[in-house]
């Protein structure tokens, strides 16, 4: 690039924060800065794209969701110039996954092409070109600040703290022209409201979004939750990979979050009592901690299951799983 063409190139990036900081309008307008607003504003941008990024919590998330990314996720991430989001996270290498099935563990590794690109997609990240594609996991939140830190100091990207309200529709047509958003004024401590404007509003709120259910009649149907523990130094059958524990109770699923940290996810039915439910992903896990830590003294017996009636095998050894009272 010349030095006229790059200092021009810096002036219109310049006039456009401004137009972002100013008047609220950018090309895009994108509603959340999870995981799927913050790939979107970073493709964007490198687009060369103005775009608004509104989030409306820039604190670190403390969500139990997104935490472990396949190698498809690690490609993209690779291909979008985002990689580095994964450093200095204590994030942890993922190989595959690990089955154990009424006590049998079945290895099975990521498949030589599991960090392809979707159809269409580029051959060119190290983790396509990989024999052994990789996955990571993590806590979310500090993944998702380390998005939005490369959101933040991307020139075409201006992140907001404000929570959308409304979407602002065109009189003439349903054509939708950005958002209403209410913004904490840190002098008053009142919540005022503000307009964003873009050619295009991208709203990317997650799971609970309000705005969903303007466009999409129909609400999903919720069959189960997971119940989360978070495990210190606990002892993995098998380093850098996700387990997936199945036997007659809820199927469980732990992977390392960071080098001592451990997420187990106990998939619950809905409408299971919630201290049932707590109880049995409790008795679960320390179950199979202690058949980790002391196999040989486990002693299984049959069991009717405590919810579903069906018989399961129950180690016996006193201190193996709680006693029920
Ligand atoms: C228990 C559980 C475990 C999961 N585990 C995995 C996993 O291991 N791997 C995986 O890939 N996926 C996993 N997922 C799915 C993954 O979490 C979601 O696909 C992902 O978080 C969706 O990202 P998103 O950016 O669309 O939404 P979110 O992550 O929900 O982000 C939405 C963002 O929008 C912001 N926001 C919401 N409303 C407004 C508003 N009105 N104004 C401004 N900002 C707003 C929120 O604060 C948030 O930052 C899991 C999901 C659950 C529930």
């Amino acid at each position: 690039m010349s030095t006229s063409s790059s200092s021009s190139s810096i002036t219109i990036q310049a006039s456009n924060e401004q137009r972002r900081r100013l008047h609220h309008e950018a090309d895009v307008v994108i509603v959340g800065a999870g995981v799927f607003g913050c790939a979107a504003a970073f493709a964007l941008a490198k687009q060369g794209r103005s775009v608004i990024l509104l989030e409306r919590s820039l604190k670190e998330p403390d969500r139990i969701v997104g935490e472990l990314l396949q190698p498809g996720g690690v490609s993209a991430l690779e291909k979008l110039g985002l990689s580095d989001c994964l450093q200095g996270i204590d994030s942890v290498k993922v190989v595959g996954y690990e089955v154990i099935y009424y006590g049998n563990p079945v290895s099975i590794p990521y498949p030589a092409n599991a960090g392809a690109a979707a159809k269409g997609g580029f051959k060119n990240s190290m983790n396509e070109k990989s024999t052994r594609p990789e996955g990571r996991s993590f806590h979310h939140g500090r993944f998702i600040s380390q998005l939005r830190k490369a959101c933040a100091s991307q020139p075409n990207i201006t992140v907001i703290e404000t929570e959308a309200t409304d979407t602002i529709t065109s009189q003439h047509s349903a054509q939708v022209l950005g958002v209403e958003t209410k913004t904490l004024n840190p002098a008053t401590g009142e919540k005022e409201n503000d307009y964003y404007f873009g050619h295009l509003t991208l709203i990317a709120d997650g799971y609970a979004s309000k705005f969903r259910k303007q466009y999409i009649g129909k609400s999903p149907i919720v069959k189960s939750k997971f119940y989360a523990l978070e495990l210190i130094d606990c002892p993995m059958p098998a380093p850098n990979h996700g387990i997936v524990i199945l036997g007659d109770g809820s199927p469980v699923l732990l992977y390392q979050i960071g080098t001592h940290e451990t997420r187990a996810l106990i998939d619950i039915p809905e409408n299971t009592p919630t201290a049932a439910a707590a109880w049995e992903a409790f008795a679960l896990i320390s179950e199979m901690l202690y058949s980790l830590h002391y196999p040989s003294k486990c002693s299984l017996a049959s069991k009717p299951h405590s919810r579903t009636g069906k018989s399961h095998e129950v180690c016996q050894t006193a201190g193996c799983r709680p006693v029920r009272k």
